[in-house]
């Protein structure tokens, strides 16, 4: 019987072992987690700011799905090192596990987290559900929080620490609002909307210290804060391999079938990159753990990414990126609403939509279907630059 070991409880790490179980009903799967609770849906966290209840579908799988799916759910079980040549895993408090196919899914860290800052107690970031509890013991006796990361993860925080009754502002090291999924013009939209909401954005500066007057921003002003959160990207994490140069990358690289360069390990998920690349979104890690589940029970399966649309619902708005923003676009501009359809050489590449989750699915559509002839006055004004 084959055994096959998966690090992880994420998307990728169960999606993985289902998908497993699907390929190899006989197979031996063992799921092992640092963390002590069920998995879970980590997007949902920032929504967890400030609230007592738990909202439901929040946790994913229970006693009865690893029952059913015979899979072995181990908790408390931190890796510390995968020994490639004995095929083994083991953990901190000295726990060890065999196995036949290994599938590392361990996800991210944040990516930039100065050292100097790392134990300090004015100072967090979310990336899982302890993080949560941590965080809405503090904020029982913080007024002003600071975000130091202005891009989607960042923004959504912001919004549900103001929800939560926070004086909430926002640093953002680039010139403009969400500069990879909006242009100038929908950066300036959207902080209209963000600033109407009551949270301070301060753009083109970034933390240089936080102290108990407050923080230091690069541009030299000090604003006042209790607490500060760090949202500025995530990096693949991952235990120590027994052997070499994996121990120093961004991300375990992989294949398309997820193998990584040792035999019979994959990774998949927020870990691991294809060519260097890695999307850090919950789908990619659902199909990457399928894949992986599926080759390291004796499946075939390749992986292939697609470009994925990016979402957020705050500040009572609800905004939409897919595709490139490059060349001439149509624009169709109300009070409420912007949106943009990007085209080149009469081909559609992208667009986004700022102001309307109803009119957002139309715009996606018309996007992902390529449909010009859908794009029509009055509503939309073709602009040519
Ligand atoms: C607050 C927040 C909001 C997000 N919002 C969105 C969103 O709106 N849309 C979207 O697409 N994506 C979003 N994401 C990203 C999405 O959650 C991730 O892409 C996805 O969770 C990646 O899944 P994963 O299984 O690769 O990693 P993870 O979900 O991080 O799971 C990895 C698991 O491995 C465990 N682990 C790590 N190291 C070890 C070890 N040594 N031993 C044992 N266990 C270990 C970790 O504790 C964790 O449980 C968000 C992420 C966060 C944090």
């Amino acid at each position: 019987m084959k055994k096959i070991a998966i690090i992880g409880s994420g998307a990728a790490g169960i999606s993985a072992a289902a998908s497993a179980r699907k390929t190899d009903v006989d197979a031996e799967i063992t799921i092992v987690s640092e963390e002590t609770v069920y998995p879970y849906f980590r997007p949902a966290l920032t929504k967890l700011i400030g609230q007592v209840e738990i909202p439901p579908g929040f946790f994913l799988k229970n006693d009865q799905w690893f029952e059913k799916e015979k899979i072995s759910f181990i908790t408390d079980f931190n890796v510390k090192k995968i020994n490639s040549g004995d095929h083994l895993i083991e953990s901190f408090n000295g726990r060890s596990l065999k196995w036949d196919s290994l599938i590392v899914a361990t996800g991210g860290s944040p990516s930039v987290y100065p050292e100097h800052l790392k134990n300090n107690s004015k100072v967090t970031t979310i990336r899982s559900y302890s993080d949560i509890l941590n965080l809405n013991k503090k904020l029982k006796k913080l007024t002003h929080v600071t975000v130091c990361g202005g891009g989607l993860l960042g923004l959504e925080t912001a919004w549900f620490l103001k929800k939560s009754g926070m004086e909430v502002e926002v640093l953002e090291f680039a010139n403009s609002l969400l500069p990879r999924q909006l242009d100038e013009t929908g950066g300036e939209f959207l902080l209209r909307k963000i600033e109407n909401c009551g949270i301070k954005f301060h753009s083109g500066t970034t933390l240089n210290e936080i102290s108990d007057e407050g923080c230091l921003l690069s541009t030299g002003r000090r604003i006042k804060t209790d607490h500060l959160i760090f949202s500025m990207g995530i990096r693949g994490r991952w235990p120590e391999f027994s052997s070499d140069s994996i121990n120093t990358v961004r991300y375990i690289e992989v294949d398309n079938r997820m193998m990584t360069k040792y035999p019979d390990v994959y990774a998949c998920g927020d870990c691991a990159s294809i060519d260097g690349f890695s999307t850090g979104l919950w789908m990619d890690a659902v199909k990457q753990g399928n894949c992986a589940g599926i080759n390291s029970a004796g499946g075939n399966c390749f992986y292939s990414p697609e470009s994925v649309v990016a979402m957020l619902l705050a500040f009572d708005t609800h905004v939409m990126s897919y595709g490139n923003l490059k060349g001439d676009f149509f624009e169709k501009r109300t009070e409420k609403i912007l949106s943009r359809i990007y085209f080149e050489e009469e081909k559609i590449t992208g667009g986004y939509c700022i102001g309307d989750s109803a009119f957002s699915s139309v715009v996606l559509k018309i996007i992902k279907n390529g449909i010009k002839s859908e794009i029509t006055a009055p509503d939309w004004i073709r602009v040519t630059k």
